[in-house]
């Protein structure tokens, strides 16, 4: 089972269903946060780009590492880090990994990001070659 996280607060509740899920189902599980190009490279001024390239990357292993963080002990994921647009890697990692589940938040971003870069979820439900649980927020 592959879950794909971010910083937004549904991802969390998106990895809490799928780790129940993969404890019912005894399945293993791999969690990935991709690191978006087109967030890093946005011009940003002041700060060179290989600055915000570094800084991403600290941001994605420290997320990756709350999430293992929240998890008991002993449960045993893999993680993966790639760098690319989220819905693609999240789509290839799935079929290299050969994930029989992708489990996804419903939204993460907003605003004017969202529109400009349109939906990761939106995108692995077009793309993924395995079924995709989309987990919405609480209300
Ligand atoms: P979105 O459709 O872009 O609003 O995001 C929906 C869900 O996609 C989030 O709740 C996460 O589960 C996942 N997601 C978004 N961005 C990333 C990312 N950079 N890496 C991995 N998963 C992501």
């Amino acid at each position: 089972m592959l879950i794909a996280v971010d910083d937004d607060p549904i991802a969390a509740q998106a990895a809490e269903v799928g780790m129940d899920l993969a404890r019912t189902l005894n399945a293993e599980v791999a969690l990935i946060h991709a690191i978006d190009p087109s967030l890093i490279f946005a011009p940003e001024a002041g700060i060179a780009a290989d600055e915000l390239a570094l800084r991403a990357e600290q941001d994605g292993a420290r997320l990756m590492a709350d999430f293992r963080a929240r998890l008991p002990a002993t449960t045993h994921v893999l993680q993966f880090i790639p760098q690319g647009p989220p819905g693609s890697e999240i789509v290839k990692a799935a079929r290299e990994w050969a994930a029989d589940l992708i489990v996804i938040g419903s939204h993460g971003r907003h605003g004017i990001t969202r529109a400009l870069v349109g939906s990761v979820a939106d995108a692995v439900m077009r793309e993924a070659s395995c079924p995709v649980l989309v987990v919405r927020a609480k209300e």
